[in-house]
């Protein structure tokens, strides 16, 4: 089933992030977070993939469980820098067999030390690709920052409108902690008619050097007041985890109150943080 008609008949729908085990590891524990995240009736969970290949199969398996397992519909994460139009093709007959038809296609990272590919390549690449099997509903990557290699977010926000115009229907942002760069984000995808449904990615601050570190890699910036919550907080986890779910949600209820179409958790496979959120914001 395609996740659109979610969006199309609720504000806001609820959906979450997990990562799948990496290859040849044990899925006890992913197995128990889904079944607990499954019971906050989440409407689609999405599962990440490693550009590197490192949890392709992987991502395909969870993808399914939750939708047999559960009878939560599934959003595939799939990337194309490393794979050819070929592997694509393959991935896309595989989801197709294990009846998941919602994928969110990006363009991912080349892994440290990988050839450059002979040309650019872009999401809007793999999104072409895929709506050309007319098969699947496609979710895209939007940055309310802009991505770090974009020159400017305004230039950012032109190369998403490429991706709606190759078929994407849904944009799931990256983190933000500031919720007026979504708001300014929004007047920048109206400005250049922009129609797509857009969810909010909402990651919850449970580690200090875990978030650190994620916040270097995508760009996204911190506010003077999760700022000080880090420093007030940053060796206590068990405070800092309380302080985050906490800042997570006041800025869900905010989103929420500004009429957003969706709200996404990265749940960091924890299933206790998505569960607080939930119940502190009354969404469920
Ligand atoms: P693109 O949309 O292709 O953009 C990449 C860069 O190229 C941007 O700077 C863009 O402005 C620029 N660009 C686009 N088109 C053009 C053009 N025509 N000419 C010039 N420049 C252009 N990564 C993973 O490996 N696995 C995951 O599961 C995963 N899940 C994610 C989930 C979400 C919600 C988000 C926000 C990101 C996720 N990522 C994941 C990270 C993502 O792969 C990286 O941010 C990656 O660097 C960009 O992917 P993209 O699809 O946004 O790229």
């Amino acid at each position: 089933m395609f996740i659109d008609k979610y969006f199309e008949s609720k504000k806001p729908v609820l959906s979450f992030e997990i990562f799948p085990p990496k290859q040849d590891m044990p899925f006890d524990s992913i197995m128990s977070a889904t079944q607990a995240l499954s019971a906050l009736q989440p409407d689609f969970i999405s599962i990440t993939y490693g550009a590197g290949g490192s949890t392709h199969r992987n991502t395909l398996e969870v993808a399914e469980m939750i939708k047999q397992r559960h009878n939560i519909d599934a959003l595939a994460h799939l990337t194309c820098v490393t794979n050819t139009p070929e592997d694509i093709d393959n991935i896309l007959d595989d989801l197709e067999q294990r009846g998941i038809y919602n994928i969110l296609a990006m363009r991912g990272d080349l892994p440290d030390g990988a050839p450059e590919p002979p040309q650019p390549i872009f999401a809007k690449h793999l999104i072409e690709q895929i709506e050309k099997r007319k098969k699947f509903f496609i979710a895209a990557a939007a940055y309310p920052e802009g991505h770090t290699q974009a020159n400017n977010l305004e230039e950012d926000v032109i190369h998403l409108g490429e991706k709606v115009s190759a078929g994407a229907k849904l944009l799931i942002t990256q983190i933000f902690f500031d919720n007026n760069l979504l708001y300014n984000f929004q007047e920048l995808l109206y400005k250049h008619n922009i129609k797509a449904h857009l969810s909010a990615g909402i990651m919850p601050v449970s580690n200090a050097k875990q978030i650190l570190r994620i916040i270097k890699l995508c760009g996204a910036s911190v506010p003077e007041r999760l700022s000080k919550l880090l420093s007030r907080y940053g060796e206590r986890p068990d405070l800092l985890e309380l302080a985050g779910v906490e800042y997570a949600s006041r800025q869900i209820e905010d989103l929420i109150k500004n009429n957003i179409d969706g709200v996404h958790i990265y749940t960091m496979n924890k299933p206790n943080l998505a569960s607080s959120i939930v119940k502190n914001v009354g969404l469920r």
